[in-house]
């Protein structure tokens, strides 16, 4: 959202209760928005960033008011300190569930948070010192230094406040390192984890994060009713607050506000007309409901805040932001690990093997690759080379063998120390992340590099930190030649550059070992060149990379060394003369036609080699049997 629209939506919030003709009950109608955006937003984070889906937010806003409701009545505290203690028993409670609950993948997560949603519920009406179904009544108001927040005018500043602060730390925590782990979730683990992220980790982070918005809510809500029962806090106001979160836009932070706006202020007009035309007075909103969730799916799936900052960027031309043209500004450079000595073994695999069932997908693979060398691990499609990577990096259990690097043994490790260790690498399917920029993606490489917690990013104090992280992802995309393409979403370049971005990103992670695979599929050929450029200069400068690739004038010309794989098992090896004349690698390639084809290293400058693909040749070959 863009500045102006920010200050005038400050100042509308501002101005409300103090104008005359502003209705009261308004200002109690926007107490209510505002106290299910409190809710709505850590949704937003959890449901909409990460794509884990709660039912059960409402039992959290029951344990903010349950505790300070008890506290304050029966214990005679103060709301403040009550509230302090409400937020560590919610902070517990969200962890043990936390930790419990986000294990269960697919459907079995939000089934795991109706269940304990509706446990929470049960427990409220069912204990006797909490009132059981009456619940606790004669709560007392609010006052901050004396300055009682009885009214309803007055208690809105409280909330909204808290709103907008909420917004605002949400934001500064999205953009932010753990923010980018947090947006990471929704691709699935594999990538996240193979840059060190540990996702388990992060998962609980914002269910906590979510589960502390909900209990302020309750809190607040609690001191304003002055009395609570279970109802509020059962599973049906669970599905409301995620049913305004995917109408607003669950993507966005601001999405929170409209969506409880939205949904608030439909119930309430609902609730007058309909039993007007139905002539009862049952909920028959709930089935306007339905059918409006239904029409959003249908028509507006990222919720309403996309369609209303659309409009508001064609009304506005030129607001967009112009700043973000240019490079982050300069910042310290990041510690870089030490190098191993040139000719040292990186990397050795011993008799490494995978099984998929009956299926051997790797067979028993052997070899060493030293530092300042760049080995090509070729062979036909289905041969077993991502699967092989998949084994050095941890992203697959190897079903025997062993892999070393340097002093470390790798596959005892998961991924995600494997990273830490210094090994970077690409995917054959990329694995972006489309809606973040350019920069973050490879931002996200940096993630080991430096430390940045959830509460310093969300209070904007990780500033220093942060610009050292983007320069990191600047200085790589520069390497990379895809500066001019920083502030673009990911998703909008071509697959050619996306991979280039992934090399990017992996060299961000300040690599001992780059595991590159196809990096040079779907570019053209100055691209191909220009790559080859910047690999060789990495091995210049003692990089080890193990590259998998189809085209082979780019492997022939580039790499020092070669290990031909065919259905899993190895069927040659040596330096890349060697391999080129290599029978056995004739016969895979070309399935047994003796004919000595002409597969020389091509001079980069001969125009015959200006093809993207070489017609003649293995890679023919392997175009055919891909
Ligand atoms: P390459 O990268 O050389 O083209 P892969 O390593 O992707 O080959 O695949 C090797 C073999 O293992 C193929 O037959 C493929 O179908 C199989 N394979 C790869 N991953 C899996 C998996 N997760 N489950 C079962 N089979 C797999
Ligand atoms: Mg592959």
């Amino acid at each position: 959202m863009n500045r102006i629209l920010l200050y005038i939506v400050i100042a509308v919030i501002a101005l409300l209760p103090l104008l005359p003709i502003t209705p009261a009950f308004w200002i109690t109608h926007l107490n209510y928005v505002g106290l299910a955006s409190l809710v709505v937003l850590g949704l937003v984070v959890l449901t909409g960033v990460s794509g884990l889906t709660s039912f059960g937010q409402a039992a959290f806003v029951g344990i903010g008011a349950y505790a300070t409701a008890w506290l304050t009545t029966a214990m005679d505290w103060s709301p403040w300190l009550a509230l302090i203690v409400a937020l560590a028993i919610t902070f517990a409670a969200a962890y043990i569930l936390g930790a419990l609950t986000l294990r269960l993948s697919g459907h079995y997560l939000p089934l795991g948070t109706i269940a304990w949603g509706l446990s929470l519920y049960y427990l409220f009406g069912n204990m006797a010192f909490l009132g059981q179904h009456d619940g606790i009544a004669g709560i007392q108001p609010l006052d901050i230094f004396g300055f009682s927040l009885a009214e309803g005018g007055r208690i809105y500043y409280l909330i909204w406040v808290c709103v907008l602060l909420g917004l605002w730390g949400t934001r500064n925590l999205l953009d932010s390192r753990p923010g980018r782990a947090i947006r990471a979730l929704k691709s699935g683990q594999g990538m996240a984890e193979s840059f060190g992220i540990d996702t388990a980790r992060y998962k609980v982070i914002v269910f906590v994060y979510a589960a502390l918005l909900a209990c302020l809510s309750g809190w607040i809500y609690a001191h304003m009713q002055r009395a609570v029962s279970p109802s509020p806090f059962g599973l049906n106001y669970g599905i409301e607050y995620l049913f305004m979160a995917v109408v607003g836009g669950a993507s966005s932070v601001w999405g929170a506000v409209v969506g409880a706006g939205l949904i608030l202020t439909l119930k309430d007009q609902l609730q007058n007309v309909l039993p007007a035309i139905f002539g009862s007075s049952s909920n028959f909103e709930l089935i306007v409901f339905g059918v409006l969730m239904v029409l959003v799916l249908q028509y507006a799936r990222d919720g309403v805040w996309p369609i209303l900052a659309r409009w508001w960027q064609i009304l506005t031309p030129g607001s967009t932001e112009v700043r973000r043209r240019e490079a982050p500004p300069q910042a310290p450079a990041l510690a870089q690990r030490p190098r191993p000595e040139a000719g040292t073994v990186v990397l050795e695999v011993e008799s490494i093997r995978k099984e998929f069932g009956g299926l051997v997908a790797v067979n028993d693979i052997s070899f060493r690759l030293r530092a300042g060398e760049i080995m090509g691990l070729i062979g036909p499609n289905g041969a077993g080379k991502s699967t092989t990577f998949n084994l050095i990096t941890g992203v697959l259990k190897a079903t025997s063998g062993r892999v070393r690097f340097l002093k470390d043994r790798l596959d005892v490790l998961p991924a995600r120390e494997i990273s830490r260790l210094g090994v970077g690498r690409t995917f054959q399917h990329v694995q972006l992340l489309p809606t973040m920029t350019v920069l973050e993606n490879v931002a996200l490489g940096a993630h080991l590099r430096r430390n940045v917690g959830v509460v310093s990013a969300a209070l904007h104090t990780d500033r220093s930190i942060e610009a050292e992280l983007l320069h990191e992802a600047a200085v790589q995309l520069e390497r990379v030649g895809l500066a001019d393409y920083m502030y673009e979403q990911a998703g909008n370049l071509a697959l050619g550059q996306q991979r280039i971005l992934e090399i990017a990103r992996a060299l961000a992670s300040d690599p001992v070992l780059l595991l590159l695979d196809e990096p040079a599929a779907g570019l053209r050929y100055k691209e191909k060149q220009e790559l080859a450029a910047v690999l060789d200069q990495l091995r210049q400068e003692g990089m080890s990379i193990l590259l998998v690739e189809h085209d082979m004038d780019f492997v022939m010309n580039l790499t020092d060394h070669i290990v031909v794989m065919d259905f899993g098992t190895k069927i040659a090896e040596g330096r890349p003369e060697e391999i080129q004349t290599h029978p056995a690698v004739l016969e895979a390639y070309l399935g047994g036609i003796d004919d000595d084809l002409d597969i020389e290293p091509a001079p980069a400058a001969q125009p015959s080699s200006a093809q993207p693909v070489t017609t003649s040749g293995p890679a023919a070959a392997v175009a055919e049997r891909g």
